[in-house]
């Protein structure tokens, strides 16, 4: 199971919502009912008996069960067949009722639905070519937000709209776990920006054009096939789209996150490595170039069976690829230089170490490994021999003296993937740039619309450094998010006249202090343990275990003794330190830097800057600091914005179509906090009603309310009142009715 645990509290809480306002009412034999189920997470039944406390369900599986009136759920026999577009327009906003409401849908193909401005997107694991096109885009463009179908196109109407309306820059944030969709959701909404916002085509490559086009780019060098999803972005993505005054996009910048490096030299079966290293050596053109055979015969990509990728076809990607790079302004030259670099990593990759002639050194171990050594410093361009000393020995500054010392075999091999990791990592950063600097930044640019698709809540079976990097900004994102959902309850309220005092707000702050608290968060603890001598794993798990002892947010999990568990909103995640040392550390060892810099390719030489002597005293760049100062700037820019939420959610693991997995559903709707909003917005009103719609249903309940004098309003309030309930408040225009006061009113409707 790759999603999030199991997260018990959120149940509880709504359950107990439920409970507390279920005092009055009552299930009576016939009631429609949902309760819980081991295997299908909730199942429907009607209830055959009531014996005080218990009910006797009969389920429509046929199954019969006695269960508490507590842990039972009123169903709603009145929603439409096909589910509800919005699932605030649910009877019962419940767990049972929201999922019951997407799979109903999924059945239909309708694979988006909203949660009020949320809107939810169902992986369909099959191209629906008809809800994308340019008919589609034109039919959405400017069309009132909730008037036609669900759709990532409404969602970015409604961003841009309000963009050139009151002049706010929009943040459009896309979120959901591994093959969820978020990076086909980003794509079809940025094509609708430059359907909206493109200009028309002048000299050269338009904005829109660039942008659109910087997709297969950065997906050909930062995507990759894992066992989650055959096209999987390995980095966090934020691109920001400027706009003119006349609303036409006049620039954009491109941030990324956290590039997956171990990738680049280790991969698992069936896995495979970056798509452009099979890109090219798939291409005939290339492969006498850049002295290529067949991807299988190069260790970094032959660690893992998965060479070939269905459906994907790597010598065309590859010419696809180049059509792309050249528009967004690389030139041809510049591309051959980067193909270059990336057959010397795949030439680096096979440079096997055997013992050297002094003891305890290290040579590449045969002919073969000769070969591909100097066929790497070619395209390098940078001298043979001192690649292969730059592998193989290591320099030890102590006390202002230099001492030389030898690799053995073991310690060269892990130079030679430690280089050809800050080199992938480098040529990524240079793509990003050159990207940015061809598309260009609007100076004047006062308005703007945000893209976000970056990684969602992740807890595997083992966690490491990058887990909780991810899991840190999934934490930050959710506080931006409640604070967001809390907001908009309270303007629907306002909007409303009614009293929004009493609202609760649920804050994660505490565990984002523990994180990233400075001094004395997980991170500053982190890096503290990297600037000392002989420190290691335990030892840093030794001083969180001391520091965080009395953490409600923290623990120690029992039969470890260098892991630990944070109790993340989204579930508990148990992390594994071993790697968390390494793993934060930034720099380029001090003779790759040297040799690299001397290169005589003007692009290799440009990935190694000098390094300046100020530099090097403070002994690293700690990753995790880094990206915590990435993802402050990040939510700096979030909160100037109005942000909109699409939640991607993934229907099964075997990434199929028409297979609707509830449990794993379910799963990612509280890990991606749409539970959250639910449970939120429970806390108030959550059944909201035109008083029209609610004469309709209720007024069988009081038919003398419904006398011709009585204006709806009136017939509201006389029906409440007969039903004798209390705490609901009457808006200007609608009726709002505590969690579980549809319930009472429906089961009065069952007694008339
Ligand atoms: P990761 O975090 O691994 O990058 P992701 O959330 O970005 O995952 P995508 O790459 O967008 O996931 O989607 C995974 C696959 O699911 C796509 O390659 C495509 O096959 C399918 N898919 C997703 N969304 C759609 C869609 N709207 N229509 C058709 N297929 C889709
Ligand atoms: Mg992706």
């Amino acid at each position: 199971m790759h999603t999030c645990q199991h997260q018990p509290e959120l149940m509880s809480i709504l359950s107990s919502l439920l409970q507390a306002s279920k005092t009055k009412s009552r299930f009576v034999v016939g009631s429609h009912v949902w309760i819980e189920d081991a295997d299908e997470a909730w199942m429907d039944g009607q209830v055959e008996e009531v014996n005080g406390e218990d009910l006797v369900i009969n389920c429509t599986n046929g199954k019969k069960a006695t269960v508490n009136l507590s842990t039972a759920f009123p169903k709603d026999t009145e929603s439409p067949r096909g589910g509800v577009e919005d699932m605030t327009r649910l009877a019962y906003l419940h767990e049972p009722g929201v999922l019951q409401n997407l799979k109903s849908r999924y059945a239909l193909n309708e694979i988006y639905t909203y949660t009020g401005n949320i809107l939810i997107a169902v992986n369909p694991f099959q191209r629906l070519p008809h809800l994308y096109n340019n008919h589609m885009m034109g039919i959405y463009k400017g069309a009132e937000f909730g008037e036609l179908s669900p759709h990532p196109f409404a969602i970015t109407d409604r961003a841009y709209r309000l963009m050139i309306n009151d002049r706010i820059s929009q943040a459009i944030l896309v979120s959901g776990e591994s093959g969820a969709g978020k990076t086909e959701s980003t794509k079809s909404l940025m094509q609708y920006l430059a359907f909206m916002g493109g200009k028309a085509k002048a000299e050269g490559r338009s904005v829109q054009e660039q942008i659109l086009e910087s997709n297969p780019v950065l997906e050909a060098f930062g995507n990759a096939k894992t066992v989650r999803n055959n096209n999987s972005s390995r980095f966090g993505k934020f691109v920001e789209i400027q706009f003119d005054q006349y609303g036409k996009i006049s620039g954009a910048a491109i941030r990324t996150y956290l590039l997956e490096r171990s990738r680049v030299c280790q991969i698992s079966d069936p896995e495979r490595n970056y798509h452009c290293f099979y890109m090219l050596c798939a291409a005939p053109e290339e492969r006498a170039k850049y002295k290529l055979g067949e991807a299988k015969t190069f260790r970094y990509l032959n660690q893992s069976n998965c060479i070939e990728l269905n459906g994907f076809d790597d010598s065309k990607e590859y010419v696809e690829t180049r059509r792309a790079m050249g528009i967004v302004g690389m030139s041809n030259e510049e591309q051959d230089a980067i193909f270059k670099v990336v057959a010397a990593i795949l030439h680096l990759g096979n440079v096997e170490f055997g013992e050297g002639k002094e003891e305890d050194s290290s040579a590449p171990k045969d002919e073969k490994s000769q070969f591909h050594l100097k066929t790497a410093a070619e395209l390098f361009m940078c001298d043979a021999k001192g690649l292969e000393e730059s592998l193989c020995k290591r320099v030890m500054a102590t006390r202002g003296e230099s001492i030389t010392k030898n690799l053995d075999a073991k310690g060269a091999a892990l130079s030679r993937d430690a280089l050809s990791r800050i080199v992938y990592s480098r040529l990524f950063d240079w793509l990003v740039n050159k990207i940015n600097s061809s598309i260009g930044q609007d100076p004047d640019s006062k308005i703007l619309i945000g893209v976000l698709d970056i990684y969602g809540f992740e807890s595997f079976k083992t966690n490491s450094f990058e887990q909780f990097c991810i899991n840190l900004t999934n934490e930050k994102l959710q506080q931006h998010f409640n604070q967001h959902v809390f907001k908009m309850e309270q303007e629907e309220y306002t909007k409303e006249e009614i009293d929004w005092s009493y609202i609760q707000f649920v804050d994660n702050q505490e565990i984002l202090d523990l994180i990233e608290k400075k001094p004395g968060g997980i991170i500053a603890l982190l890096d503290e343990t990297c600037m000392l001598r002989n420190s290691t794993h335990e030892t840093f798990a030794e001083k969180l275990y001391q520091k965080f002892k009395d953490s409600p947010h923290f623990s120690k999990p029992k039969f470890s003794r260098s892991d630990f568990t944070v109790h993340h909103y989204a579930g508990h995640v148990t992390y594994q330190t071993d790697l968390f040392l390494d793993k934060n550390i930034d720099y380029a060892v001090n003779e790759h830097q040297i040799l690299l810099n001397a290169s005589t390719c003007p692009f290799v030489s440009s990935l190694f800057p000098p390094v300046e002597e100020s530099a090097k005293s403070t002994k690293f760049t700690s990753i995790g600091s880094s990206f915590k100062q990435q993802l402050q700037s990040l939510l700096e820019t979030l909160s100037a914005t109005e942000p909109h939420y699409i939640r991607c959610i993934k229907p099964n693991n075997v990434l199929k179509p028409e297979i609707f997995e509830n449990s794993n559903v379910l799963q990612q709707l509280r890990c991606g906090g749409v539970l959250e909003a639910i449970r939120i917005s429970c806390l108030g009103y959550p059944t909201r009603r035109t008083f029209y719609e609610f004469v309709n249903r209720f007024g069988i309940l009081h038919p003398k309310a419904l006398s011709k004098g009585n204006t709806e309003i009136t017939s509201t309030k006389m029906i409440l009142e007969k039903a004798n309930l209390v705490g609901y408040q009457i808006g200007k225009t609608k009726v709002f009715l505590r969690a579980g006061q549809m319930a009472e009113l429906d089961a009065l409707r069952t007694e008339v």
